[in-house]
């Protein structure tokens, strides 16, 4: 099957050629990301292919529609960027990788809590420095500590086992819940009881109307004071302006954030030429209590492989008629 693939990294290619050579498909690359004005790249091919912040609007939708292209093939668990609504009006097939390695975002959770905790990422420059005093850098033992998580799907709940290994009390919110994650000893409560209750809160649902601005003034708020606040799940499920808020007056002692907002102007490129324009974001990597990274938590070789090979045979299943339904996303997904 021929294909736009969207947003290419120099790092996931030969992750995509191995798969696309082995499944026999025709892959076209582009660096660039898709939205209205790279839409027309994909005239006449029947799939494209695209990566976490790529706009995937009704818009663009219509015109890769009019262009010939019939599937959406997501190489991300998450489907926020995508309007599924216009996809399902306008008969458009949108495919994910609904699972890679949920040990990757789990195990880059737990390094993000691990460093802002022991101030790993400061420890670093200053000894580089030969500046080997200790001031600043006291942490806490995560052993006998609460920590909230918020979604017990595949990433949530690896967290919680790796926690539970720390010796840490969890305790769990989530709709749906897992016997699973009860059976590792952790303890479904509603947000009211959480926010008070935990030292440290890690986000690991996704973002849908529901959860935008899950984590804002009132929720931060409601937490323990010197909370340490982690997101590697989507930006838009914290609201960063009462993040900053929460850091300016102290109430939040640190963050570790692999996901932002903003994230789309962003992320995924070098911007180290350039001038910052996003106020908020800039104030964010001011404090020395706030670490953040790239959107990175996926990036293990067992991860990229799998997202690569899941897309070919995403790809594989729409030409032969015969899609993955557990791969499919439409509106239902989002819908209350
Ligand atoms: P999953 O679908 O297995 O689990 C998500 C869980 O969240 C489900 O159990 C669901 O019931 C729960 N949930 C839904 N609404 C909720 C709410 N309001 N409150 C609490 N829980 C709620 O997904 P997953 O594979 O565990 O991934 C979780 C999220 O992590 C993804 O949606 C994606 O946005 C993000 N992610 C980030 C990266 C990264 O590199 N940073 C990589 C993969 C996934």
């Amino acid at each position: 099957m021929r294909a736009a693939v969207y947003s290419t990294h120099a790092w996931e290619r030969p992750f995509l050629e191995a798969a696309s050579l082995s499944a026999g498909h025709a892959l076209t690359y582009f660096a660039e990301s898709l939205h209205i004005d790279t839409a027309p790249l994909a005239e006449g091919l029947p799939a494209v292919c695209v990566f976490a912040n790529d706009r995937v609007d009704a818009t663009v939708l219509r015109r890769l529609l009019a262009g010939g292209t019939q599937l959406v093939c997501l190489r991300s668990v998450g489907f926020n960027h995508v309007d599924l609504e216009a996809a399902d009006t306008l008969g458009m097939t949108v495919l994910r990788v609904p699972a890679y390695s949920p040990y990757a975002v789990a195990e880059h959770t737990i390094g993000l809590l691990l460093s802002v905790n022991r101030k790993l990422h400061r420890a670093y420059a200053r000894v580089r420095e030969h500046n080997f005093a200790l001031d600043g850098l006291l942490g806490f033992d995560l052993h006998g500590r609460t920590v909230g998580v918020i979604g017990t799907g595949r990433i949530g709940t690896v967290v919680v086992r790796i926690l539970r290994g720390f010796g840490c009390e969890v305790l769990v919110s989530d709709p749906q819940r897992s016997a699973e994650v009860e059976a590792l000893g952790a303890r479904y409560v509603d947000l009211a009881e959480l926010w008070p209750a935990c030292d440290v809160v890690t986000l690991h649902c996704p973002l849908t109307p529901g959860t935008r601005h899950l984590v804002d003034a009132d929720a931060i708020d409601a937490m323990r004071d010197g909370v340490v606040l982690l997101n590697t799940s989507r930006g838009a499920v914290v609201d960063s302006r009462a993040l900053l808020a929460g850091l300016k007056s102290g109430k939040i002692g640190a963050v570790g954030l692999d996901v932002y907002e903003e994230e789309g102007d962003l992320f995924f490129r070098d911007l180290s030429e350039a001038v910052l324009q996003d106020d908020v974001f800039a104030r964010l990597l001011t404090f020395p209590n706030v670490l953040v990274t790239g959107h990175q938590a996926f990036f293990t070789r067992e991860a990229v492989t799998a997202i690569a090979t899941i897309t070919m045979a995403n790809l594989s299943g729409f030409e032969a008629g015969n899609i993955d339904l557990a791969n499919r996303v439409t509106a239902a997904a989002i819908r209350p």
